[in-house]
């Protein structure tokens, strides 16, 4: 392959190309879903191909196939693309420079999850929902596992030839009460499917879902019968699931350069962060907040060895002690902003173009217990799981639903749960109201498997390390509070 993907460069060379590469991908994957204790879908995917592309004159073109025999016809429409592209060429683009490298990667993978009996799989998440069935008032049970492994070849027309293997494994259960009036859902590890790490079968083990199946399966039955959570200014105690999204939400997308310089407006695409306040001081929170972009954390979701333009994974401070200090880039957009790539440039599957991704988004561990956090809340709340998020396309005022409200007074848990909470804030206010994160020990890794951008439509996978965290007043539920 090596051979004839470097003959393939000098094709492009010779077209008259300024660059080229190619990401050649090799993607398997199966997932399982069972719902009320019978297996819902089994599903298998193989998809191979390659995507080319070309700069000509400062345009970008691109073209992709599953045939690998056209490897020069798929290279010369590319460079046709950009050719014409040029007629509409607003300014030429600049790719930020990157080292010329050789080198090979793979996620660190105890058992090769596709070589796991299926009825191994079966067995494990048909165990959860007995477990939850049998729990009086539970009406619907669901539970899921999905592993993807791909193999990514990557070379370019400066000399870099790159080859990746990586493996994600993921699951997760549900358990549903239902009565009358209400639904209620109760989820482990996390809602919207579970959680994934880069890594083998041993992280389903390790997740022990049986063990958390009559626990979540008892708190749904509570929070059917349970009161909505009150509306007021509280003190919240967010747990380490939530915290995922908040960070996914209000930090990441808003901190992605193609965003903030406007080139990716869909789905809630623009930013408030400027391209200026990496001179122009702005606080993003507080001193307790520190977030960082970090490709090298093992495990995670975002965790890999190059980016889809051939950059080495790196460590990006987002947020320093508050205050914004970097952007996640691609060569492109780094290279308009006088930066180089933070290498955080990834196409989804082989047809598509990199763009800028988040990889690991991470906030760094603090000081406090859990226990310490709930301690220092008078009146509040210990919220968990997300339910559903909204916020706008400048990413400045979010309001996010989670599963369940505990409720705290006078520093304790009172044992009382609510359903429905739903908590509203603005960006920069709501981390500036941060004034505690737990220490490492309560720190754990989280991966997101359908982060959606682009047009056409793109998913990423994308890690978040978090801790439990505390914010003072903030408004929760929907009713007018002063
Ligand atoms: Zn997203």
């Amino acid at each position: 392959m090596k051979e004839r993907l470097e003959k393939l460069m000098g094709y492009i060379r010779g077209l008259g190309a300024d660059y080229g590469d190619i990401r050649v991908k090799d993607i398997a994957e199966e997932a399982i879903v069972l719902e009320d204790g019978k297996v819902k879908q089994i599903w298998n995917e193989r998809s191979k191909g390659f995507g080319i592309r070309v700069y000509a004159g400062g345009s970008l073109g691109f073209s992709a196939s599953n045939d690998l025999t056209k490897l020069e016809e798929t290279a010369k429409k590319a460079y046709e693309i950009a050719k014409a592209s040029q007629i509409l060429q607003a300014e030429k683009t600049v790719l930020a420079p990157k080292p010329v490298v050789t080198a090979a990667y793979a996620t660190p993978v105890k058992t090769d999850p596709f070589t796991v009996p299926l009825k191994d799989k079966l067995e494990l998440l048909m165990s959860c929902e007995k477990i939850m069935m049998a729990v009086e008032g539970v009406s619907k049970t669901s539970s899921n596992m999905s592993f993807r492994k791909y193999e990514v070849i990557y070379c370019d027309t400066d000399g870099s030839y790159i080859v990746q293997n990586f493996c994600q494994s993921g699951g997760g259960i549900s358990a549903i009460a239902q009565t009358e009036t209400d639904t209620q859902t109760r989820s482990y590890p996390d809602s919207f499917r579970g959680n994934y790490h880069r890594a083998g079968y041993e992280f389903i083990l390790e997740m022990d879902l049986p063990g958390h199946a009559e626990e979540i399966a008892k708190e749904a039955v509570a929070l059917v019968n349970a009161p909505d959570c009150p509306s007021g200014i509280f003190d919240l105690v967010i747990d380490s699931t939530q915290m995922t999204l908040q960070i996914h939400e209000s930090v990441g997308h808003p901190t992605e350069l193609d965003r903030v310089m406007g080139y990716e407006a869909a789905y809630a695409g623009a930013s408030f962060v400027k391209t200026e306040n990496l001179t122009e001081e702005l606080i993003y929170g507080s001193p307790h907040v520190t977030i960082v972009a970090d490709a090298t954390y093992p495990a995670g979701l975002g965790t890999f060895g190059y980016d889809d333009e051939g950059v080495a994974a790196q460590r990006t401070v987002l947020i320093d002690k508050g205050v914004f200090k970097g952007f996640t880039s691609s060569r492109d957009t780094a290279a308009k902003a006088g930066l180089t790539s933070s290498g955080a440039a990834i196409a989804d599957g082989w047809h598509n173009l990199p763009i800028v991704r988040m990889t690991n988004i991470n906030i760094m561990p603090g000081a406090f217990t859990p226990d310490e956090l709930i301690a220092g809340v008078e009146d509040g709340f210990l919220l968990s799981v997300n339910k559903s998020w909204s916020i706008d396309d400048k990413r400045i005022n979010f309001q996010f639903a989670c599963e369940a409200a505990y409720e705290i007074k006078n520093g304790k848990k009172t044992g009382r749960i609510f359903k429905n909470p739903i908590y509203s804030g603005i960006t920069t206010q709501f981390w500036g109201s941060c004034d505690g994160v737990a220490s490492e020990e309560y720190w754990c890794l989280r991966g997101t498997p359908n982060c959606g951008k682009g047009q056409p439509g793109q998913t990423a996978r994308v890690g978040h390390g978090s801790a439990p965290a505390r914010f003072r007043k903030v408004k929760v539920g929907v009713a007018d509070v002063k």
